[in-house]
Parts: structure tokens; sequence; C-alpha cells
């Protein structure tokens, strides 16, 4: 406790000191692994079962607090474990407002889990400003939006949604995994939780899974604590020490990530044919204003409409290759997805298209790898 830093010391002196506890009298450097499923009764620290508790889980969840600049953040298995841990605060007959274009997952636990349970979610587009004008209308409880959003990258005013929801009496919840704690934190905006896939950008070597639930409420932390031991979703100790290990690189990743994207979207929108390249800090994104207000830089994701067949856009899609084709982003390695012939094969054209995923869209994760590499690559690509 006497080594971690105060919170006015920068956010790369945190990432890489807030974690340095629990070594006891070691003098390890680099904290160990707790692979202990239980802890004797009545230690100092307070560890009895790791469901509800483990050093690794405690070391990152300072370092994740300290970093988006909350009083706690609680750590779960996923991002999906830490999405569950929020939704099962509500009751049957609760209403969640939430952004239309919302990631898959979230949009699958809430129709095919939570509905069953009674809680209803409503979609409207928060780009709208009639849709914030109509929050009080809906009653909510829970507001849940994402900025940037997945695939489309719309941003969405967090300090403005903030404001309605709390006149609304409903808590806002901030899906903050595109951006990264280092670019964006919901929770200075305004927000009352911020969730982050930290398998994303915060362990940024695609090894590890684990999510957190950033708040500065006391009552909120401890729902999220209860929820972590009562519903089994906390992480793994294991994971915990991977995603801490990678968090202390965060900050010049999401550098290199956003400044190799922002090259990168560059040179599609000029070079290329491409009918549109959305990136949220190129001065042609419809919220380019708003994404320079509220985010410290772009990150690393790039959407683009190549205007192609569904045919010769997979051709060109598996001709990349440093762009191997995956689902997830954020690592430190570059990757493309597809999502009409990948994560949204199963969803019938019509339904996709309407949200905007057409047959010609491809997202790409833009690793920290050498920039002109990845741009040879798409040129080579879309001339093949
Ligand atoms: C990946 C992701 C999640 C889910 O996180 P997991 O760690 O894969 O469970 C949630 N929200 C967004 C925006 C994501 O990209």
């Amino acid at each position: 406790m006497s080594k971690r830093p105060s919170d006015s010391k920068g956010f790369e002196t945190r990432a890489i000191h807030s974690g340095r506890d629990f070594v006891g009298d070691t003098g390890a450097v680099t904290p160990p692994i707790w692979l202990t499923s239980t802890f004797e009764y009545g230690n100092p620290n307070g560890f009895d079962y790791t469901r509800s508790g483990n050093p690794n889980f405690r070391l990152l969840d300072r370092t994740v607090a300290s970093l988006e600049g909350a009083a706690h953040a609680t750590s779960f298995g996923s991002g999906v474990s830490a999405i569950t841990a929020i939704v099962s605060t509500l009751k049957s007959g609760d209403v969640v407002l939430a952004e239309e274009n919302i990631y898959g997952c979230t949009f699958r636990l809430f129709s095919q889990v939570f509905a069953k349970f009674g809680v209803e979610v409503r979609y409207v587009d928060f780009t709208d400003p009639a849709s914030l004008e109509g929050v009080a209308n809906h009653a909510p409880a829970l507001v849940w939006i994402e900025s940037p959003t997945n695939p489309n990258l719309k941003i969405i005013d967090i300090a403005a949604v903030a404001d309605v929801s709390h006149a609304a009496d409903a808590s806002l919840v901030v899906d903050n995994t595109f951006a990264s704690s280092y670019l964006q934190r919901p929770v200075e905006l305004g927000a009352d939780l911020s969730l982050i896939s930290l398998t994303k950008y915060s362990n940024g070597h695609s090894d590890a899974l684990v999510g957190s639930v950033c708040t500065n409420s006391d009552e909120w932390h401890e729902k999220m604590t209860f929820a972590q031991k009562a519903l089994g979703l906390q992480p793994s100790p294991m994971d915990c020490w991977l995603t801490l290990r990678g968090a202390k690189t965060e900050a010049i990743r999401m550098e290199r990530h956003s400044s190799n994207a922002l090259a990168f979207a560059t040179f599609l929108e000029h070079e290329t044919d491409a009918v549109t390249v959305r990136y949220p800090f190129l001065p042609s994104h419809p919220q380019y204003e708003l994404a320079k207000r509220q985010m410290a830089a772009g990150s690393g994701i790039v959407t683009v409409d190549f205007g192609r067949s569904l045919e010769d856009t997979i051709k060109m899609v598996g001709a990349l290759s440093l762009f191997p084709r995956a689902e997830s982003l954020g690592g430190i390695e570059s990757l493309v997805c597809h999502p009409a012939s990948m994560t949204h094969a199963a969803i019938p054209k019509e339904t996709r298209e309407a949200v905007g995923i057409t047959d010609s869209l491809v997202r790409f994760s833009v690793g920290i790898e050498t920039v002109e590499d990845l741009i040879d690559d798409v040129r080579d690509a879309l001339q093949a």
C-alpha cells in the first residue's frame, strides 16, 4: 500500500506502479500469480476464497481504477461476464435504454438471456438529439451506450447522455472497450459505470480474457463485488496477471495504434476507391469534433466499405498477409474482420444491412506493426 503512487502521477507511472503490492518481504519486483482457491481464515488482507477475491484481482483492480480515474474497479472473467454482472442487478420490469449500434454479444445477452427474466431493452440512436431529449419518457433503470460503437464507429456524447440519464434517475453505463482508458475516461465524463473488456487494449497481447467495471459509487461497487462472487463471474489469477502486465504498456501501445490507424485510414480514404472510410479522427467522420473533445486520439479500429461484391470482398480480405481473419481487436497484431462472412454470417442480408453491415464492409483492427507494411499489404490485396 505504501508504494501505491498517488493519483497525481501520470498515466504511464500509474500503469506501471499501481500493481506493486503484496510481495511481502521477498523483494520481487514483479508480483507472483496466486494460484490458490482458498485462503487461511483471519489473514490480514481479508481474502477468503478466490471466487470473491484474490491478490491478482486486487492488483489489477487498483491499476484499472486508477487508469480510469475511478474510485473502484471490479474484475470479471470476461467483458461479457462484466456485462452480466451489471444487468444482474436489474429486476423484472426494468427498462434498459440502449444505443442501437451496440456490441453483438451485449445484444445477444439482452435478447436471448435477460429478456427471459423480464428485463426490457429499447434501442435508440444516441447520435440523434431527439433520442437524448426522449430518455426520461422511457423511465429507464439503465442507459447503455458505447463509444466508439462497433462496427460503425459512431461517437456518442458521453457527458450529454450522462446529464439526461441522471435527470431521468437512470444510471449510465458506457462500454469503453473500443476507446481504452488511455484515450477516454467515461467516469470522469459523468458515467456511473465504465465497462471495459480488458481482453482487448488493456491486455493488448490476445492471450487472456478479463472484464472490468469501474465506478465512483460505493453502492455500485458493492453490487459488482456481490455479483462477482454470487454469480461466479470471477476472472482467473493467471489472466489478471497477464492483463496487468499488458496494462503497463497501454499508453505507448495506444499512441502507436492511434497513429498507425490514422495513417492507415488516411491512405484508404485518399488513395483507394473505398466508398466510405470510418475513423473518428478523420475530418470526414460525422462526429469528428466530438471525438476530438472526448478522446485523446482515435484508437485502432478502422471500418471501410470497399463497395465490392461479397465474393470480391472475401477474396480481397483473404489476400491480406499481415491481417489474419479473426474476431476480436486491440492486440498488438493487426486483424481483419469481414462481418458479412464472419461475425454476422448467420444474420439475413436485409437485417444486417438495416444496421449498416453491408457485404462489402470490412473492419480492421490496426496493430502496432510498421504502418507502411500494413498499407502495402492492403494496396496489394486490393489489386490482386
Ligand atoms: C469484446 C467486447 C466485449 C466482450 O468482451 P469479452 O472479453 O470478449 O467477453 C464487450 N464489449 C465490446 C465493445 C467488445 O469489443
